[in-house]
């Protein structure tokens, strides 16, 4: 019987895998759609994230176990809000949602990429948005790209897509690593100040960066 796979090492060497990451509104998003059209699979972690607190999510039982029925809505999807309230104030609680959280998001993520070779994908692109923050990502990867763009135009795209002030995402920024960080990682640095146009050509380049890795 084949072993089962525990960690995306497990899986690498097959095809490359590009990690894809940048502060919240730099682009990471456009960029791993413009790779999508072009072929690449993507597995994007924060859509896992939601995914598996959303009603029928597999982290929903045992959220509810552990911090109580009044952190899931009528509808059966985790209240996000109350948790990140919660979870923000009380390092002990952040601690144990991520240790719910984070195995099953590294099983799905594990599940897709597995998905990625069998579709015999050109290259895997793993959209995460806290690489930094979260240690051991990097030694997965082949290639990292940073999305980059100045701090205010960041600012700017988050207030226009949701809902946020500016206050708002000036606290989530500050959870993130700072830029100078993150391009210290990069491989490839996509500056994404300009239009959708402009973007789209940086996304050709790394696209064919991938190919010829
Ligand atoms: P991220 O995934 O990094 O949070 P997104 O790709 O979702 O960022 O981009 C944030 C918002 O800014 C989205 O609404 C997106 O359509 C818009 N956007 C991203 N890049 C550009 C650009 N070069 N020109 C105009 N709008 C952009």
């Amino acid at each position: 019987m084949d072993k089962p796979i525990r960690s995306l090492l497990d899986l690498k060497g097959k095809v490359p895998f590009l990690g894809l990451t940048g502060g919240i509104g730099s682009g990471k998003s456009s960029v791993a759609t413009f790779l999508a059209k072009r072929g690449a699979w993507v597995i994007d972690t924060d859509h896992i994230a939601h995914q598996i607190c959303a009603s029928g999510g597999v982290a929903i039982d045992p959220i509810k176990r552990e911090f109580g029925s009044e952190f899931i809505l009528p509808d059966g999807s985790l209240n996000r809000a109350k948790m990140r309230e919660h979870a923000f104030k009380d390092t002990e609680s952040k601690r144990k949602l991520e240790a719910i959280t984070h195995p099953l998001i590294r099983q799905e993520t594990i599940l897709q990429a597995e998905n990625g070779l069998k579709n015999h994908a050109p290259y895997l692109v793993f959209v995460v948005p806290l690489l930094l923050e979260s240690g051991t990502w990097t030694e997965n990867l082949d290639h990292i790209a940073v999305v980059d763009c100045e701090e205010e135009v960041q600012i700017e795209r988050v207030m226009e897509r949701s809902q946020l002030d500016r206050q708002g995402v000036l606290a989530i920024m500050a959870h993130q690593a700072s830029r100078a960080e993150r391009l210290a990682i990069a491989d490839t640095v996509i500056y994404n100040q300009g239009d959708l146009v402009s973007l789209e050509i940086e996304v050709d380049r790394l696209h064919q960066k991938m190919l010829d890795l």
